[in-house]
């Protein structure tokens, strides 16, 4: 994918994703070791570019190293202490870390973590109380809060979420449409820019949050009142936070029947039956969503409809991810 067309958009170059560098294989844990994740080395990274990022080993913590544990500070706080010596805190030094990494994070559509760690966990990390007694999961890895925190629209999972396969498939599907927005920032964003943007990504919002869709509707609808800037800001804000909503058989449905509604004029009534039967099925948990999408993708090819063609939905990652053809 070193150049093409998505959606009308040109990607001159591949989307970026951030990972954990033992995740892509490298040995920088503690122990020398690494935690390879091969689905996004073998699979991810025929579409992606992969940033390997180790917090641990840029403050200097070398390899190998004495483990830390995050323990609870004073009003809230989490510390990063060494397991060796209680005494070492790296607080300080992976927060600054963080916050330096997040600034050149502006180019990249996604960040896969590891999970677990007191470093780089994005949630449910391990806290220990000071009195050493069993720990809570209440954590958040310092460098991996920072990121969080200064990048809020960008797809970020751990690793270990990624082997849902109804999670993978959201965070690939947000991890591609930010990377269309990054395109469209690049280029430069005028009112009908952010209408055309909107408009191919109506069904896909559709399908994960319907009171956002309509609220992303009245943003858009408002751009020409508006500085744009600001438009801009909340259109994204509210996008990827309502694309983070998963999914399910019976949104699948729902926007599938929208969908139907335009093809219903010119289908034959066998086709129409057929197409109700799938979605019907899918509904239900017979199939996949993949059976009814590829039906209509075949009704598009014998009446093509520039609304319906254009719309992400029906295609919002490579169909060679396979990302939809699970129940
Ligand atoms: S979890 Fe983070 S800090 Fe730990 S080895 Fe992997 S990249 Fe380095």
């Amino acid at each position: 994918m070193d150049r093409c067309l998505i959606y009308g958009i040109e990607m001159d170059n591949r989307p970026k994703i951030a990972i954990s560098s033992c995740l892509v294989g490298q040995e920088v844990r503690f122990d020398g070791g690494h935690k390879h994740f091969r689905y996004a080395t073998e699979s991810l990274a025929t579409y992606f570019d992969f940033v390997p990022l180790c917090p641990e080993v840029a403050i200097g913590l070398g390899i190998p190293r004495p483990t830390i544990r995050l323990i609870a500070g004073e009003n809230g706080t989490t510390e990063a202490v060494s397991n060796a010596d209680r005494t070492l805190r790296y607080t300080d030094q992976l927060s600054a870390y963080g916050v330096k990494m997040a600034s050149t994070l502006d180019r990249v559509s996604g960040y896969i973590l590891k999970k677990d760690s007191p470093s780089c966990g994005m949630e449910r990390v391990k806290v220990y109380q000071n009195n050493d007694g069993p720990p809570d999961r209440t954590g958040i890895g310092i460098y991996a809060n920072e990121i969080l925190k200064a990048h809020p629209n960008l797809p970020i999972e751990e690793e270990g979420r990624l082997n849902d396969t109804r999670l993978r498939e959201n965070f690939l599907e947000r991890v591609f449409l930010y990377h269309r927005w990054l395109q469209l920032m690049e280029v430069g964003v005028d009112s009908n820019a952010l209408v055309k943007f909107h408009t191919v990504q109506k069904f896909a919002v559709l399908a994960h949050d319907e009171p956002a869709y309509r609220e992303l509707g009245r943003i858009v609808a408002g751009v020409g009142t508006r500085d744009i800037d600001d438009c801009c800001r909340d259109y994204i804000a509210l996008l990827m936070s309502a694309m983070k909503v998963l999914t399910t058989p019976k949104k699948h449905a729902n926007v599938l029947m929208h969908i139907m509604g335009f093809f219903k004029e010119s289908l034959a009534t066998e086709d129409k039956a057929e197409l109700l039967r799938l979605i019907d099925a899918h509904r239900e948990g017979l199939v996949p969503v993949i059976v009814p999408i590829t039906l209509i993708n075949y009704f598009r090819k014998r009446h093509p409809n520039s609304y319906i063609d254009g719309q992400t939905y029906l295609e919002p990652h490579p169909p060679e991810l396979m990302l939809r053809n699970t129940l």
